[in-house]
């Protein structure tokens, strides 16, 4: 018999439309323990509670997947933290070729034993910054989706993300209640990079207060002069 967690993680994402099966809901209960056992060492989540976990990581980050349209080929998550979103969308699609980009050593030192445990494969994790991903040749416009939770405001996520997709991809930035007008003030940073703002939707989980979906479809290819080096677009947003 499942647990709680697990019954309201499954009967949620049915009611997408998107099943996971009984191999899927132990990779996240797997996926659970660990982020518990490391997180007593190395600070990677203030949510230490199983069902909050649940909730606020992995269908926070799953929602996603109702938004990217047809299946997507790759997927870069940037700023990912602990996994999110991109570990779960992963266990959803596994057929996805995932990176994960983190600056923190020991959270990419956390995702390397993960994505071993779960048997996760096609998945890169690099340590580094967003900024040097975008300005290598072999990763900019490569990717469908570009994910990045509680990263940084929209118009500096914009030029992180924006290099890194193909023309026809999609940045899908969760946000909290109030997106609205970050994304207004993002729109002409998003022109610039070759982003057009898409829609701003609104997010229900259960249990949990409003959240929002931003999504910016790639339609031009990105000006060779962004991103910038190094730390510029968060002291100097477009
Ligand atoms: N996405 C995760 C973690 C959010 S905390 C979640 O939602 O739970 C923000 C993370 O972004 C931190 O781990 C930080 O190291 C990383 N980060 C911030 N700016 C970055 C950049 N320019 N390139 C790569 N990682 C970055």
């Amino acid at each position: 018999m499942a647990d709680a967690p697990t019954r309201l993680l499954a009967d949620t994402v049915a009611s997408w439309g998107l099943p996971l099966s009984a191999d899927q809901l132990r990779q996240f209960a797997r996926y659970a323990d660990e982020l518990l056992a490391w997180n007593a060492h190395t600070n990677l989540t203030a949510i230490t509670d199983r069902e909050a976990i649940y909730v606020r990581h992995f269908l926070d980050s799953l929602v996603l997947a109702r938004f990217w349209g047809d299946a997507p080929a790759s997927l870069v998550d940037i700023g990912t933290g602990a996994g999110f979103p991109g570990v779960p969308l992963k266990i959803l699609r596994p057929p996805l070729a995932l990176t994960l980009v983190d600056s923190v050593g020991k959270k990419t030192a956390f995702l390397r034993h993960l994505v071993a445990v779960l048997g996760l494969d096609q998945v890169r994790v690099i340590t580094g910054r967003a900024e040097e991903l975008g300005r290598d040749p072999r990763e900019r416009e490569q990717y469908d989706v570009v994910t990045a939770r509680a990263v940084a405001d929209l118009r500096v996520l914009a030029e992180y993300a924006l290099p890194l997709l193909r023309v026809g991809g999609v940045l899908l930035a969760p946000k909290g209640a109030e997106a609205a007008t970050e994304a207004a003030a993002a729109r002409r940073a998003c022109a610039l990079l070759g982003g057009a703002l898409e829609q701003v939707a609104p997010v229900e989980l259960p249990g949990i207060e409003p959240r929002t979906l931003v999504v910016v479809r790639k339609v031009a290819p990105t000006d060779p002069r962004y991103p910038r080096p190094v730390g510029v677009p968060a002291r100097r947003p477009l």
